[in-house]
């Protein structure tokens, strides 16, 4: 054993202490935190507690190159857009105006394609279905039609998520599903803007998510051609309100949509009907960062291993019953950036990695997954050689569960590794009960995931050691209810953080074996992300 000290070290887990996560979890969010929004008192503050606590855990500084040093920090440049008083919205058919209500039948985004102001007079409205565009699955809703000076209407959701049988994962929802890159199709298409029908089952919330979450002020990262990505006009109409629009132009919205499933569907002009929208906008660049911290890998330094979670929260916001404004973030992602400072302990205390590892801690989830979707669109490692992506947001501080989640549903090698990992832990991977709506794009790993670098979020089992599935889905219904996104996410004496320590040694594990090896992970065959990642192979030896 003597003459093998490193191989020894190599298979000892490292033990991650409950002490300092509950410590840093506590600190975080705690008021003096302000629940640490972007591009406020608070970053400031936040970066100066993760970047010394990153120092003292003895990891180097892995951000921005500055006169040939790196600093802690990326620089993140956003967009912060907000239209100014009430928008003027308006339908017309044959002449006839209707006018419509922000919030209510409709709700219009802030433009994100850089204009100042929105000035549409009597757009005409095209159906096109789902609006995806999918060569590899043969799949065209547009069929050539022109959208220029146009709104597109379509459905939420990818095409077989009502028939729940087709090319495009049954009733798990794929990237075509997402509203995300139905905006981003519909820029590509040309279309002045689009209107996405809302439909409660197929986009898995109600209409008050929708209206909570598209009139208030936007943020996007700061993109050299923004209308490549957005339309001038983004929104969404309810269901009610696009049924008699069909029905005005003299069309059956169930008929259509039915047809909208097929192959064979082309997009409907809405005859006889138009769009008008007025209103001014107030934009500005605002300026957060990443904090990244690193080590250096002694073999392979330019091949990178990465784990990330995000800082950020809601700030100081709307007072909940008992008066509270300060959204303190306690579980989400106190515990992530907790995590991620643990996590860069025990490499740099253990034996040093022949691959780079990344500390990623992200600005701007909350906004839309920005602090991520900025790394990616601006990596400071190539993304090419970024091996793998283990992204956590939201720990349980409980004590341990025999299972684990991860965000959404996906075919992939990282995920294999993870799952034969997790049973030397005793611990099984329950996959997830809803993946029709989407998780998978809803966590900082995607802005990694659509760019082709195999990420996964990892999430914390339910079926708790002490007290079984009962206990765990009691603490989740409890989160999801009274803490989830409201003041009351706060840190509580009775966290013993067990589970996340030895949550923690699993994702070491995965993410050492990865580190020391030259392996690859690829996603599977029929994953939308291959085609991507397969682009660089050559680039990965
Ligand atoms: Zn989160």
């Amino acid at each position: 054993m003597a003459a093998c000290p490193l191989a020894l070290a190599a298979s000892t887990k490292p033990t991650f202490s409950t002490e300092r996560l509950s410590a840093e979890v506590k600190a975080l969010s705690s008021d003096a935190f302000e629940g640490r929004g972007p591009a406020t008192p608070a970053e400031t503050k936040t970066i100066d507690y993760v970047v010394a606590q990153m120092k003292a855990a003895g990891l180097q500084p892995g951000g921005d190159l500055k006169e040939g040093k790196r600093a802690w920090t990326q620089a993140v440049p956003l967009r912060r857009s907000e239209i100014v008083g009430t928008p003027a919205l308006t339908l017309s058919h044959d002449g006839k105006i209707s006018v419509l209500t922000q919030g209510e039948q409709i709700s219009v985004r802030a433009p994100m394609d850089g204009s100042t102001s929105v000035a549409i007079a009597d757009a005409p409205l095209v159906f096109v279905g789902y609006g995806v565009k999918a060569p590899e699955r043969r799949w065209d809703d547009f069929k050539g039609v022109d959208l220029h000076g146009k709104i597109a209407v379509v459905l939420i959701n990818d095409p077989d998520f009502e028939t729940g049988k087709g090319d495009f994962g049954g009733k798990a929802m794929t990237y075509y599903g997402r509203w995300t890159y139905k905006y981003e199709e519909a820029a590509r298409q040309g279309a002045l803007g689009m209107l996405v029908i809302h439909e409660t089952a197929p986009a898995s919330y109600g209409w008050a998510t929708v209206k909570n979450s598209n009139t208030n002020t936007m943020f996007d990262i700061v993109r050299d051609n923004p209308a490549a990505v957005h339309p001038e006009l983004e929104g969404w109409i309810q269901r009610d309100l696009a049924v008699q629009m069909f029905k005005r132009a003299g069309l059956d919205f169930d008929t259509l949509k039915k047809q909208a499933q097929t192959r064979a569907f082309k997009p409907v002009t809405l005859k006889g009907e138009s769009f008008s929208a007025s209103f001014k906008v107030d934009s500005s660049v605002i300026t957060s960062h990443n904090i990244v911290g690193r080590i250096e890998g002694s073999k392979r330094p330019d091949e990178t291993v990465m784990y990330s979670a995000h800082w950020d929260h809601l700030g100081v916001g709307a007072p909940d019953a008992k008066g509270d404004r300060i959204y303190n973030g306690a579980v989400d992602n106190a515990t992530g950036t907790a995590a991620l400072i643990e996590m860069g302990r025990a490499f740099a205390q253990g034996p040093r990695p022949e691959r780079s590892v990344v500390f990623l801690n992200v600005t701007a989830e909350e906004k839309g997954l920005l602090g991520s979707e900025y790394y990616s669109a601006n990596p400071l490692y190539p993304l090419a050689t970024t091996a793998g992506v283990l992204n956590v947001d939201a720990l349980d501080p409980h004590g341990p569960a025999r299972n684990f989640n991860i965000s959404g549903s996906a075919k992939l090698g990282l995920l294999d590794d993870l799952i034969a990992d997790a049973k030397t832990y005793g611990m099984v991977y329950s996959a997830d009960p809803k993946p029709e709506a989407g998780h998978f794009f809803r966590s900082d790993h995607f802005s990694f995931a659509k760019r082709g670098v195999p990420a996964i979020s990892f999430g914390s089992g339910n079926d708790w050691v002490d007290g079984d599935l009962a206990a765990g889905r009691a603490a989740e219904d409890d989160y999801n209810t009274k803490r989830y996104h409201q003041p009351a996410d706060e840190w509580q004496a009775s966290w013993t953080f067990t589970g996340m320590a030895r949550d923690l040694q699993l994702l070491y594990t995965v993410g050492n074996d990865l580190a020391n090896s030259r392996a690859w992970p690829n996603w599977s065959a029929d994953s939308e992300f291959r085609g991507t990642r397969d682009k660089t192979a050559a680039e990965r030896k």
